[in-house]
């Protein structure tokens, strides 16, 4: 038998992806994707039609993407991090408070960032975006990037991106994130186990010293994404040395978007021994089986 293609970083429409949660297991499904997680960024609203879209035989990891912030490690300020959280309980209080308020963050932020522009005459409306989103979801830039698109502003999200809403950007408003060790003992404390989404995506701006890993292994952190597409070779031979020093797990995952990103589903993958070991130190919700 072939080795499982095991993907475990994925977004739907429940955030920035442009797949519904169907549409995202299905995707999953025809590149011979064995084990998929679902992980749109702050909600769990898309593990419901995620599961019942599953194709008899293929695994779903229910999970999310955590929007957090971290001390660098430098002295510096601290700088915005994610945290993919896998097979925690979802209806866990501190969870469920914690989720709602960053989805609130992130209208809030939409909504500054939207008035930005719209006072230097670009043609976005906040309401508009969010009157596309399904219930539960996270609104983020990507949703600001398809509405310039549509409006002609610019060509592609990532032109979007690259000219307006970069970190930094004039028109950039931060969102108070959470700080990722409150996150990883709010995921353990719900059964679930965590691992570092793309820890040195250095071409997002700023990010952790490689030695902050060992402090949030001491926190709780079970893993760190080290095939991603945004890590360099170079820095996923560095990071291959920091999990073996610390015995924690790498993983390897696409972090899919739909046509948000380029990267195809499944374009990097995890082991299914580094799967097993993960998930076993889980049980706050079930590995689905379709
Ligand atoms: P936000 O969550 O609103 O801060 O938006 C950040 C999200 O936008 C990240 O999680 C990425 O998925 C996505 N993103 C960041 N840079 C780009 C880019 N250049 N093109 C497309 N998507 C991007
Ligand atoms: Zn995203
Ligand atoms: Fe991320
Ligand atoms: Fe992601």
């Amino acid at each position: 038998m072939a080795t499982a293609r095991i993907d475990l970083h994925a977004h739907s429409t429940a955030s920035d992806g442009t797949d519904s949660p169907g549409e995202l297991v299905a995707a999953a499904a025809a590149a011979g994707v064995d084990v998929l997680a679902i992980t749109d960024h702050d909600t769990t609203a898309g593990w419901t039609a995620a599961a019942a879209a599953l194709p008899r035989g293929m695994r779903l990891v229910r999970g999310a993407e955590f929007s957090c912030v971290s001390p660098t490690g430098r002295g510096d300020r601290d700088v915005a991090v994610h945290l993919l959280g896998y097979l925690f309980d979802p209806t866990h209080e501190a969870i469920v408070v914690e989720q709602a308020r960053l989805r609130g963050e992130r209208d809030d932020r939409l909504r500054r960032m939207t008035e930005k522009m719209a006072a230097d005459g670009y043609p976005v409306d906040a309401e508009a975006v969010f009157s596309l989103l399904p219930p539960g979801a996270s609104a983020g830039r990507p949703h600001l990037a398809r509405a310039l698109v549509a409006a002609g502003v610019v060509e592609s999200v990532n032109e979007a991106f690259a000219k307006l809403l970069y970190n930094g950007s004039p028109y950039y408003v931060p969102k108070a994130d959470t700080p990722v060790e409150t996150a990883i003992g709010m995921v353990r404390a719900a059964g679930g186990v965590t691992v570092f989404a793309h820890p040195l995506a250095r071409k997002r701006g700023r990010v952790v010293e490689p030695s902050m890993i060992a402090t949030l292994v001491a926190a709780g952190l079970s893993g760190v994404e080290v095939d991603h597409p945004d890590h360099s070779p170079q820095d996923r031979d560095l990071l291959r040395g920091i999990i073996a020093e610390l015995g924690i797990v790498g993983t390897g995952s696409s972090d899919y978007h739909g046509t948000n990103k380029t990267t195809p589903i499944a374009e990097e993958t995890t082991a299914p021994a580094v799967f097993e070991q993960l998930v076993a130190g889980a049980d706050g919700a079930e590995v689905l089986v379709g």
